[in-house]
């Protein structure tokens, strides 16, 4: 057991029945064997973002074993039913989740946020099956608790996808600011790293240097249809992309934010991108995309 938040408050979330679902079923009450289980989110950057979180306390989802990781994308995929549930049903226990957290902040910036969702909430919202799933990767990618999560936000209108979301956060980056000569670009871009599983190439469109794209090789089209050993292979690629593109940009302190469409764009799964300098993390992006400004924080 690790020392920070999830590690401390998982006792108690599980005793005040804030659990929204893990890779168990929901019903047997048996959480002995559970590897990963999702809240709502205090700090929302969309209505009915949630997080996922490992039981076992690492640092990276990259440190997990097979069947831990096979766990926590099935506790993905039951936190999504489990999200699209409350969004379509009476609205009741997510305006009370609101209301409590904006009546009773754990911290300043949660009120702030629980205050503008309530805003932007309407019983009537449109839902639709498709999620941005994000992970901040390292302090330099903003990750602010050392233990493997990552953020599940539901896409609330038609067509959000991460690369629009990445290209509206960052900008496109001009062709003078930051492109290395010695890679190559142009259409694909450059192969970064690639085994039987996925490959890791440099995206087209550059919206940091390094940017890159993750592609599944084989025919499944998502995370969730691969069994635990080509799972397994497809975070060590991530994690050898990570790698391999230090060097290039000479910083062996960079953090990396990992954006995956989930249920919308067969193939190309997800973007990773490489920050060098200490900045916001995956929840800032995803509030800036719904167009909410919540100033200096
Ligand atoms: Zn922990
Ligand atoms: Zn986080």
């Amino acid at each position: 057991m690790g020392d920070d938040i999830f590690c401390k408050l998982y006792g108690t979330w599980r005793e005040q029945g804030k659990i929204l679902a893990s890779d168990k079923s929901e019903d047997d009450g048996n959480d002995e064997d559970e590897n990963a289980y999702s809240i709502w989110c205090v700090t929302p950057a969309t209505v009915g973002h949630a997080l996922l979180i490992s039981k076992r306390h690492v640092e990276r989802i990259e440190e997990l074993k097979e069947a831990e990781l096979k766990g926590f994308i099935e506790a993905r995929v039951a936190t999504q039913r489990r999200v699209i549930r409350a969004l379509r049903g009476d609205s009741l226990e997510l305006t009370n989740f609101y209301r409590d957290l904006k009546d009773n902040p754990p911290f300043p910036f949660a009120g702030e946020l629980a205050r503008q969702v309530l805003g932007s909430f309407s019983p009537r919202q449109r839902t639709y099956a498709s999620f941005i799933y994000g992970e901040n990767i390292g302090d330099a990618a903003g990750q602010s608790v050392m233990h493997a999560h990552g953020h599940i936000f539901p896409v609330t209108r038609p067509g959000q996808n991460v690369e629009e979301m990445l290209m509206r956060y960052f900008g496109m980056l001009a062709l003078s600011e930051g492109y290395h000569p010695e890679l190559s670009y142009s259409g694909r871009g450059e192969t970064i790293a690639k085994n039987d599983v996925a490959e890791a190439y440099l995206s087209g469109m550059q919206v940091v240097p390094g940017h890159m794209k993750l592609e599944l090789k084989l025919s499944a089209k998502y995370l969730s249809e691969l069994d635990s050993g080509d799972l397994k292979k497809f975070f060590d690629l991530r994690q050898e992309a990570c790698e391999r593109i230090a060097p290039i940009l000479r910083n062996d302190n960079l953090g990396f934010n990992y954006l995956e469409d989930v249920n919308q764009r067969p193939g190309v799964i997800a973007h990773l991108v490489p920050r060098e300098r200490k900045g916001k993390g995956v929840v800032d992006m995803a509030l800036k995309y719904q167009g909410q400004s919540v100033g200096r924080y």
